[in-house]
């Protein structure tokens, strides 16, 4: 296994992990970035990106992931592809392995993994996704306005994503898998003010219809077996999200889903030297423009830590 020293390694290239980068970078600590396995992160996969300050007209999500790549690198960062495969947080300075054969020393490290909507595994949901399928009401419910859409699960993420688009849409249905809703009371209540909700209990979806767009959801009532063909364009995934966080598991403190806890108003987690940005600590706004947010405060407090732990070693040479 070969093996390195860094200062300060980024691991994830979304919103998060490149602000982090363009700010560690400029502060000069040199970091290094590991992209992982979904470069850019999830917004390679939207469309058009209409809410991010600064972008008058909109810009795809892929065009966006670049224009943050060539801002990091204008300033240094070393952007690398590779996945982090392992950690070693018990000692200090911290161990972070790629690919499972580059072995990382690393004085910070920067979490910014992401999260990863979870899908239905139904045939042509790939397929369509950018095109009628979608699992992010914000990003993409403009692109559905006076529409038909269907919005499927049951939690709080179903509830706004459907609150969200029957602000903008002609018709939401929405399919519940069991009789009853996950989402919170209040969620649940908003829902039945807005008449162009549908509530569909007990029903799953059969198949997605369509070539190039989305055309029509066949659905099915588990308890009475009738199907029923929705005339839909746009069909919203709301079944939850997974943070990209395994590999930290047993030394960064989590909640039970995954998302890890950082110190209230900062990146700082359990673990000196350790800091968490974007989604994999979010499970609440999941938003780019947060996610960059995150990704700065990361980077400050990284360079804080770092000038803090260099100061020590001085005291601690000067005292010996
Ligand atoms: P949840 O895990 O809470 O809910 C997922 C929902 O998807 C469940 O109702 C589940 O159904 C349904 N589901 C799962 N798999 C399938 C499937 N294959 N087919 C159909 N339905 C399926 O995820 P959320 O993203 O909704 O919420 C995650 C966390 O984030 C929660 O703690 C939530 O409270 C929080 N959150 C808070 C918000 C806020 O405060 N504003 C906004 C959004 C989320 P079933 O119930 O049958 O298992």
């Amino acid at each position: 296994m070969s093996s390195e020293k860094v200062s300060c390694l980024i691991i994830g290239s979304g919103p998060a992990g490149y602000t982090a980068a363009i700010y560690a970078s400029r502060a000069g600590l040199n970091p290094v970035l590991y992209q992982g396995a979904q470069p850019g992160g999830q917004l390679t996969i939207t469309t058009e990106v209409d809410n991010y300050p600064g972008y008058p007209d909109g810009i795809t999500g892929p065009e966006m992931m670049i224009n943050f790549e060539k801002q990091a690198k204008r300033f240094g960062t070393d952007v690398r592809y590779g996945l982090a495969t392992s950690v070693d947080f018990t000692g200090y300075p911290h161990k972070v392995i790629i690919d499972n054969k580059h072995e990382i020393t690393a004085d910070a490290v920067i979490i910014s993994t992401g999260a990863s909507a979870k899908w239905l595994g139904l045939e042509g949901e790939e397929r369509l996704n950018g095109r009628g399928v979608s699992a992010c009401a914000v990003c993409d419910g403009f692109f559905f306005r006076g529409q038909d859409v269907v919005v499927v699960g049951a939690g709080d993420t179903a509830a706004e994503e459907a609150s969200y688009l029957a602000k903008l849409c002609r018709k939401v249905y929405l399919l519940v898998r069991r009789d009853e809703m996950r989402a919170s009371k209040i969620m649940q209540k908003r829902l039945e003010t807005l008449p162009n909700i549908e509530i569909l209990w007990n029903t799953e979806t059969v198949k997605l219809n369509g070539e190039d767009g989305l055309e029509s959801v066949l659905v099915k009532n588990n308890k009475t077996g009738e199907e029923q063909l929705l005339e839909a364009t746009g069909f919203f995934v709301a079944i939850g999200h997974k943070p990209n966080t395994d590999i930290f598991k047993g030394y960064v403190q989590m909640d039970e889903t995954g998302y890890i806890q950082t110190i209230k108003g900062t990146s700082l987690t359990n673990i000196k030297g350790v800091f968490a940005c974007g989604d994999a600590q979010d499970n609440v706004y999941r938003q780019a423009i947060t996610a960059a947010g995150t990704g700065c405060m990361a980077a400050l407090d990284a360079e804080r830590f770092l000038v803090e732990r260099e100061v020590d070693v001085i005291i601690e040479e000067e005292t010996a």
